[in-house]
């Protein structure tokens, strides 16, 4: 299935959340889901009551469309999670925290994921000194990210240096004159601020 390229307001109705898809409106009062929390489309706000299985599938929708992941990529999130000890939908939750367009998201590098995607694909990103253009890496406690300095005169990253300044999740510190960060551990469930009851997705694909 393609990327889904149309108005991401409407996804925070659907979902009836807050997915944080529009960088510094998502924290507005500007946000259009303030002022209207109903589905999308002609008949979005007379919705029946959700099913079970309905319930589990929106939670899922939720997630993924969160961390902007086709259905294949995150199903494959969920092997790996399920073969980990532990709560399977908690590591579920960690395994899409840690990916490195994530990570750049969180430092306060990219407004958005969907931007800190794209800042990650250019090569504008590196991990331990060494280029990392996959947005789907996966970082580790002690890895630094940092912009590469020939992309520091981008007027892209100048926007960054001067924006007002992100709260920082208390796994990563970022020094922001050098667009640089670290993970000092890796992200516990209390970290990750999705309203989100992963055990619906553990149990929508377990069927
Ligand atoms: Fe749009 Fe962001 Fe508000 Fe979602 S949280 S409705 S993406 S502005």
């Amino acid at each position: 299935m393609a990327r889904y390229t149309g108005p991401v307001c409407r996804l925070c109705r659907r979902e009836g959340a807050k997915l944080f898809l529009k960088g510094d409106r998502c924290y507005s009062v500007n946000c259009p889901f303030v002022k209207r929390q109903s589905a999308p489309g002609q008949h979005g706000a007379r919705r029946k009551k959700l099913s079970e299985y309905g319930i589990q599938l929106r939670e899922k929708q939720k997630v993924k469309r969160a961390y902007g992941m086709l259905e294949g990529q995150f199903r494959g999130y969920f092997k790996t999670a399920s073969k980990v000890r532990g709560a399977t939908g908690v590591t579920l939750l960690v395994l899409c925290e840690r990916r490195l367009d994530n990570v750049v998201y969180r430092l306060g590098i990219g407004k958005s994921r969907a931007m800190a995607r794209q800042i990650v694909m250019h090569g504008h990103i590196t991990v331990n000194g060494k280029k990392v253009d996959i947005p789907s890496f996966r970082v580790n406690t002690g890895d630094v990210i940092a912009v590469k300095a020939s992309s520091f005169k981008s007027p892209m990253m100048k926007a960054v240096m001067e924006a007002e300044a992100r709260p920082m999740p208390k796994w990563l510190t970022f020094e922001p004159d050098q667009l640089k960060g670290t993970v000092v551990a890796l992200p516990e469930r209390d970290d990750i601020d999705l309203t989100v009851e992963e055990h619906n997705i553990v149990e929508l694909y377990s069927k």
